[in-house]
């Protein structure tokens, strides 16, 4: 049956006169507003608010929170997101008074514990990627590979060389090129090739003195480990260009290997996905960059900085590099996010980082497996973290796409895969179980899989039958949203 709880406005609830609470009468005398603030600030007449009472209001939103899928209430095996459990304690800890209550202009002298705490997370990041200088400062990935080519930029202009080109494959997350085109470079798109890793011989073409930056997302978004990246690393470091590693698979590979040891030059990641910020619907998230030594000049301020006095006294102070490209944030960007990424750190230590890697892939390969009949991956045998099944087959067969499964996994409690990225694979599924599933809900998806696969065509068709909106047009839903919901189906 359809969802049609949380689906009126809270202005539609309205009833005038009705308030959350009573207050007894007051004995202050009453002041006119127009004596108190000029004129010139007051609105001709009081806004229009909805008037509710306190249950009335606790309900809207809570059963509109109801209304959306989450980590917390279903498996969310989104691809490229990570989407992994977000542990409890990690809110509990970053609501502590201490960390709350700080203030970013505060002076760094009363401000230490927050300023070593960001230290240690600008180490581990830089002992995580192999590659030592780090800015807390992007707010997310994007932003992170937006500022990692501004960094480029100013490089290659100290040096005084014109380089106009960033290069990708064609299995690149979109904001790649959108980050080249919005820092001002031409974008080159490398032809697929079969294997769905990058083409060596492509890539030679399409490297020249005018290259800055290739980026790479290494495992790739087809879950696969790019294995010839030295040889893609010499190529570029050959014609003087650098790379950049997309780090949003960190998952696949922390604590097993480092983008630092495998050539590239700078990297984003996502704190938000690999290290268990709760994400999705927008934000807020975290999209530290680390670099190679001698790009940490132009890296964005303030960075932490740690000096011990001669009695042995640690003390941490905020600077800016020296050719800094300016700041892309204030201070250090999205704290509570990275307040929880350096829980995550701290609390798995190294060989626990390393685990939760090698679970996540375990996990991937398992769901893989299982899937292998009914919904076949056409790249392996082996993954990485994540893999892209395609329902080109069902599609031929019966006529069920890839959109159709995703739809009726919502109405079985699952949130769906991602659906048609990366492009590279025809009725794309991209699979991200992550390490925090157990067996059991891995075997639950896949037998719901093999079901929907069963089940009439034309009723797919219809799915989801039990949410409140069905299938919106997408384009139309981003352009044009219609935020008030009427009902458009009959029970
Ligand atoms: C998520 C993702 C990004 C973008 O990261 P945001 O934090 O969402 O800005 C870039 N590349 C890949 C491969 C991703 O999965």
């Amino acid at each position: 049956m359809r969802n049609t709880i949380a689906t009126r406005l809270l202005s539609d609830l309205s009833t005038p006169g009705r308030r959350g609470a009573s207050y007894p009468a007051s004995d202050v005398p009453v002041e006119p507003l127009a004596s108190l603030i000029p004129s010139a600030f007051l609105a001709d007449a009081a806004p229009q608010l909805p008037e509710l009472c306190e249950p009335e209001i606790v309900r809207h939103y809570v059963n509109l929170s109801t209304l959306n899928m989450s980590v917390d209430t279903h498996f969310y095996p989104l691809g490229s997101c990570t989407m992994k459990y977000n542990p409890k304690r990690h809110e509990r800890l970053s609501r502590l008074p201490g960390i709350v209550d700080v203030h970013p202009y505060q002076a760094d002298g009363s401000n230490q514990g927050m300023l070593e705490l960001l230290y240690e997370m600008q180490q581990m990041l830089g002992e995580i990627a192999g590659l030592p200088a780090v800015s807390l400062q992007p707010a997310a990935g994007a932003h992170g590979e937006l500022t990692a080519l501004f960094v480029a930029a100013a490089y290659f202009r100290d040096k005084g060389e014109q380089r106009t080109k960033v290069v990708f494959p064609a299995s690149a997350h979109g904001t790649n090129p959108a980050s080249a085109a919005i820092a001002g470079f031409d974008c080159v798109e490398l032809a697929p090739a079969g294997n769905g890793l990058v083409d060596l011989e492509s890539l030679k073409r399409a490297v020249d003195q005018q290259t800055a930056v290739f980026m790479v997302t290494n495992p790739n978004t087809l879950g696969l480990f790019e294995r010839q990246i030295d040889e893609i690393a010499r190529v570029l470091h050959d014609a003087g260009g650098l790379v950049y590693i997309d780090g949003a698979n960190m998952n696949a590979i922390m604590g097993i290997t480092r983008p630092g040891d495998f050539g590239g030059d700078m990297m984003h990641y996502n704190v938000h996905k690999t290290f268990t910020g709760p994400h999705g619907a927008g934000g807020p998230g975290s999209g530290p960059i680390a670099v190679r030594d001698f790009l940490g000049p132009y890296l964005p301020g303030p960075i932490v900085t740690q000096s011990t006095a001669s009695d042995g006294t640690t003390t941490y102070a905020q600077t800016t590099p020296a050719k800094s490209i300016g700041r892309v944030r204030a201070h250090f960007g999205n704290i509570g996010i990275l307040v929880r990424g350096y829980c995550y750190l701290r609390t798995l230590g190294a060989a626990g980082v390393r685990a939760a890697a090698e679970d996540a892939i375990l996990n991937a390969n398992y769901l893989k497996a299982l899937l292998a009949d009914v919904l076949p991956a056409p790249h392996g045998p082996h993954c990485l973290h994540e893999f892209v099944a395609s329902a080109s087959g069902a599609l031929k067969d019966r006529g069920i796409s890839a959109m159709d499964i995703a739809k009726r996994l919502l109405d079985y409690g699952f949130h769906a895969p991602t659906v048609y990225f990366p492009l590279v694979v025809p009725e794309a599924l991209m699979m991200e179980p992550t390490e925090t599933e157990s067996k059991e809900t891995l075997d639950a998806f896949a037998e719901t899989i093999a079901k929907i696969l069963t089940e009439d065509p034309a009723e797919l068709k219809l799915a989801p039958q039990t949410l409140p909106v069905s299938r919106p047009n997408d384009v139309q839903a981003a352009r044009n949203p219609i935020l008030k919901w009427t009902p458009c189906v009959k029970d």
